[in-house]
C-alpha cells in the first residue's frame, strides 16, 4: 500500500541537510509520496529504509504482460476496490479454451471463430484476447502439433494448460517468441514450473484450492525467483469464486498482502452458453483479470465484451464522440439535419438507426460533456442556446440549403426557444432512436 508523506517522513534521517535539493526532509517526503522526486536524491537513507520505501512504491497488484506486439495483454495494476472510487485500469482478457484431443481441422476452425470475435461498439473495438490450449492427450507430440496449428492461425496471445513440466517445455519451445502464459503450477510441481517460467521469462499461473494454500504457493514461487504470477483458486461455485476473488482483491489493496498482489484467472466450467456469459459478466465485475470461456458463440462473447467495456470506462468521464457534423450516407444539401448530444452511446444508437433508415442525413453532436439527451437537458448542457451556438460554430447552414432541424422527442420543450435563438425551423423527432427510420422516411416523402 502506498505510504503517505508523513509515514515516509518518519523513515527519513530528519536532518534537513538539503542535499536532496529540498529545504526539509518533510518537503522531500511529500514530494516522494506524490512521486515527484526519486528516492535516490537523498544520499542518507539507510539500506533498510530504502527497501521499505521501495516495496511501498510497488503497485499493490502487479502488472503482468502476456504476449507481444499489438495484441499483447496487460492485466493487474489496479488500485481500487470499487470502480466509483477512481476507475479500473486494465480490462480483463477474455480467452477461449481448446483441447488437444480435438481433430486438427476442428482446432483451426475454432481458432478462426475466436479470431472473428472482434466487434465495434460505440466507436471502440472490443475483441477476444487469448487462445488457451489444454493438454488432455498427455502426449507432448500431439500437444506440439496442435499448438503449432494454433500459433499459425492466430496473432492472439496463447496460453497452455498442463501440470506436466515436459509438456509445458514443449509448448514454450514452440512459442517462446510470443511470450505465452503457462497455466499449471501447483504444490507438487512448482519447482520445475518455476524453473521453466524463469528460463523462458514467461508469466505463470499458480493454482491452489484454498486461499491459504495459494498464499503459501506464491511465497514458495517468489523464493524460487518467480514474480510474474497469476493466481487461480480452481473450479468453484459462483458464490465461492466471488468470495475468493473479493478476498484476494481486498487483501492485496487494503492489507498490502504481497502473496495476493497479482492478477487472477478464472475458468468458467458451465456448458450452457447463456449461463457461461452471465458468469463471465459476474467475474468481469468482481475482479477477475483473465476469464476463460469455452463456447465461442458471437452473441455470448459480445455480451461479455460489452460488460467489460462498460465496467472499464472511467465512471467520471462518459464515453464521448467529437462534437461535429457527421455525414451518414450520401448526403446532399437537402438532407435532414438531426441534433443530439456527444454521449457515445446516444450518438452510435442514433447513427445506426439513421443508417438503417437509408435516408442520408447529417447528425450534429453538441458538446454536452458526454451526457445523454435527458441528463444533459436537466443539467442545462443541452439547451436552445448551446444547440444554436453549436450550429453556428460548426457552420451547419453552409452544408445545407434549408434550415430545418430535427431534435430528440425528449426535449420537445426546447423547440420554441430554439427556433427563436437559431432561426432554424424545428421538427420534434421520436423519443427513442428506434423510431427514427419510420420518422425519417416520412420526413423526406
Ligand atoms: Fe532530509 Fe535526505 Fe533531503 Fe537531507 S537529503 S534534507 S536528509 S531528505
Amino acid at each position: 500500500m502506498a505510504l503517505s508523506g508523513l509515514e515516509i517522513y518518519k523513515l527519513l534521517p530528519k536532518t534537513n541537510c538539503k542535499k536532496c535539493g529540498l529545504p526539509t526532509c518533510l518537503a522531500f517526503a511529500m514530494q516522494l509520496a506524490a512521486k515527484k522526486v526519486a528516492l535516490e536524491k537523498c544520499p542518507d537513507v539507510s539500506a533498510e529504509v530504502k527497501k521499505a520505501l521501495e516495496s511501498a512504491a510497488q503497485p499493490p497488484i502487479k502488472l503482468v504482460t502476456i504476449g507481444k506486439g499489438d495484441e499483447k495483454i496487460e492485466i493487474g495494476n489496479e488500485a481500487v476496490l470499487f470502480r466509483h472510487e477512481e476507475k479500473f485500469y486494465h480490462p480483463p482478457a477474455i480467452g477461449f479454451l481448446l483441447e488437444d484431443t480435438m481433430p486438427e481441422n476442428e482446432v483451426k476452425k475454432a481458432v478462426d471463430e475466436i479470431n472473428k470475435l472482434d466487434f465495434e461498439r460505440v466507436g471502440q473495438r472490443i475483441k477476444a484476447n487469448m487462445v488457451v490450449l489444454s493438454c488432455r492427450s498427455k502426449s507432448a507430440a500431439t500437444f506440439e502439433k496442435l499448438l503449432v496449428s494454433v500459433l499459425g492461425n492466430t496473432s492472439l496471445p496463447v496460453a497452455f494448460l498442463s501440470d506436466k513440466p515436459d509438456i509445458i517445455r514443449a509448448g514454450l519451445e514452440k512459442s517462446k517468441e510470443r511470450l505465452p502464459l503457462i497455466i499449471g503450477a501447483n504444490r507438487s510441481n512448482y519447482k520445475e514450473m518455476a524453473k521453466l517460467a524463469k528460463e523462458y521469462k514467461a508469466p505463470l499461473v499458480a493454482s491452489a484450492d484454498t486461499l491459504e494454500s495459494l498464499g503459501g504457493l506464491v511465497k514458495d514461487l517468489n523464493s524460487e525467483g518467480v514474480d510474474n504470477i497469476i493466481l487461480d483458486t480452481g473450479a468453484k461455485s459462483i458464490p465461492d469464486k466471488i468470495w475468493d476473488l473479493t478476498q484476494i482483491r481486498r487483501l492485496a489493496l487494503k492489507k498490502a498482502f504481497r502473496p495476493f498482489g497479482y492478477p487472477v484467472i478464472t475458468f468458467i466450467k458451465n456448458d450452457d452458453p447463456f449461463q457461461e456469459a452471465a458468469e463471465a459478466a459476474t467475474y468481469i465485475a468482481k475482479y477477475s483479470s483473465i476469464i476463460i470461456m469455452k463456447n465461442r458463440k458471437p452473441w455470448a462473447a459480445l455480451s461479455a465484451l460489452t460488460v467489460r467495456q462498460n465496467i472499464y470506462t472511467d465512471p467520471q468521464k462518459p464515453l464521448q464522440v467529437e462534437p461535429k457534423v457527421y455525414e451518414i450516407g450520401q448526403v446532399s444539401d437537402n438532407s435532414p439535419v438531426l441534433v443530439t448530444t456527444n454521449f457515445s452511446l446516444t450518438y452510435y444508437t442514433v447513427e445506426s438507426e439513421v443508417e438503417s433508415s437509408r435516408v442520408p442525413s447529417f447528425i450534429v453532436t453538441c458538446d454536452a460533456e458526454g451526457m445523454s439527451v435527458l441528463t444533459a437537458w436537466a443539467a442545462e448542457k443541452f439547451t436552445a442556446e448551446s444547440i444554436s451556438k453549436t450550429l453556428e460554430k460548426l457552420g451547419v447552414k453552409d452544408r445545407v440549403r434549408h434550415k430545418r432541424l430535427v431534435i430528440p422527442g425528449y426535449v420537445s420543450v426546447l423547440s420554441g426557444k430554439l427556433e427563436e435563438e437559431s432561426g432554424w425551423k424545428v421538427t420534434v423527432g421520436p423519443r427513442e432512436a428506434s423510431g427514427l427510420p419510420v420518422f425519417l422516411r416520412n420526413l423526406v416523402k
